[in-house]
């Protein structure tokens, strides 16, 4: 039996889930919440239901939820998507990853993704029968600690077979945010070439220090080649609806419709009319960056007291921090002691490199997701003081 994805194992975010509850740890691990969507949701949820929502969604999506998701991504970034031809929802970010890539690769084409890497691209690019480019981040260094896109690595690793160009801002791992020159940059290298753009912009609602979103909805020579995926998941505190959308130019979403018809066809109906409904109030979604910023903050001064050094944190619910001082164990053999030792699940940034086992992977630096209730900050903190 030929394996399609030879070498993929269980992917880190199951596996330290798991570890975490073995030992009872608290887990900064995986990325979801540890509270509550908004209650407000919950009832349109509970209506939602009680209204007799309980057969197939039209394969697109309820036509209620894609003008909702056209119009705030209108109110947004200014983008003009078409409800009816445009808009796709999903079963989450992950299937409209999948099928967007599906889409747009075929055998033989190079499709670039940018290193660290959410763990989905690459498997999805080999699925297609593409074959992965992996382009760096520039890494910290000395003067400045952050993470930040290499556009002339980019523009070196396109070649005539370059089909793709897969994207990930706000940026998971790192927190990178996307500044308006970097749109400048990417329009620039994607001009006269018939490269695609996916870009995953998951965590577009956590962007911090007032910021803007510098999404490819704002170019509209961007946005004419890009399939645009977001989670309600994220937005919304609600990871296990698995529920999202795709955003791309109409020729763009029929190819991509003929997909997704024939991988899930159509996605949870009542989910789908209570995320209309409240998609049309913008407060819940404006008021996350305060939100979590607090909580960054919060994250950041307590691991300041411990002998981990956080990472600058513009965007995401996750923050990096590097661990050096205290150990000079490769990452994953890291967080498996810190989970063991000290009852605090992370994720290692290695895990997020084609190769976690190579020198250039294993920056001695680690994830903490932060959508945690502030106890469950503390908690982990005062463990990790002990560290
Ligand atoms: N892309 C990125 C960068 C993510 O971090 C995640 C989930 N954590 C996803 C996609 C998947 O989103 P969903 O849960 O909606 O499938
Ligand atoms: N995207 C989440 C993270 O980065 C995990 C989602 C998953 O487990 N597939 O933690």
């Amino acid at each position: 039996f030929n394996s399609k994805l030879p070498g993929v194992g269980t992917t880190i975010f199951t596996t330290m889930s798991r570890l975490a509850a073995e030992l009872q740890a608290i887990n900064l691990g995986q990325g979801y919440p540890d509270f509550d969507p908004d209650p407000v949701l919950l009832q349109r949820v509970a209506r939602a239901l009680g209204n007799g929502h309980h057969q197939y969604a039209p394969m697109a999506g309820i036509e209620t939820l894609r003008r909702a998701i056209a119009a705030k991504t209108a109110e947004c970034y200014g983008a003009r998507y078409d409800a009816d031809t445009e808009v796709t929802v999903t079963s989450g970010a992950t299937q409209a990853l999948m099928t967007a890539v599906l889409a747009a690769v075929g055998p033989g084409d190079e499709a670039i993704v940018l290193e660290p890497v959410y763990d989905s691209y690459v498997p999805a690019i080999r699925l297609a029968g593409g074959i992965p480019v992996a382009v760096p981040l520039r890494p910290p260094r000395a003067g400045d600690p952050r993470y930040r896109p290499d556009w002339g690595r980019v523009r070196a690793a396109i070649t005539p077979h370059t089909r793709l160009l897969m994207i990930n801002f706000p940026h998971n791992p790192t927190g990178t945010v996307l500044q308006d020159d970097d749109l400048d940059e990417l329009e620039r290298i994607v001009e006269q070439t018939g490269i695609l753009l996916v870009s995953d912009e998951v965590y577009e609602h956590m962007v911090y220090d007032g910021v803007r979103h510098a999404s490819v909805a704002r170019r509209p020579a961007l946005a004419a080649r890009a399939f645009l995926v977001s989670s309600f998941g994220k937005t919304y505190h609600a990871t296990g609806w698995k529920i999202g959308y795709c955003c791309a130019p109409a020729a763009l979403t029929a190819e991509f419709r003929k997909i997704h018809q024939f991988m899930v066809f159509s996605v949870s109906t009542p989910m789908q009319h209570a995320l209309a409904e409240h998609l049309a109030d913008p407060a819940p979604y404006l008021q996350l960056p305060a939100f979590y910023a607090a909580k960054r903050d919060r994250l950041a001064a307590g691991l300041r007291r411990s002998r981990f050094r956080p990472l600058p944190c513009p965007g995401t619910y996750f923050m990096l921090a590097d661990y050096s001082a205290i150990s000079d164990l490769p990452e994953i053999d890291f967080v498996r002691w810190l989970a063991v030792e000290h009852r605090v699940a992370a994720i290692p940034v290695a895990a997020f490199h084609g190769d976690p086992d190579a020198p250039a992977s294993n920056r001695q630096l680690v994830r903490f997701c932060f959508a945690k209730r502030d106890e469950t900050l503390d908690d982990a903190l005062e463990r990790m003081r002990a560290v």
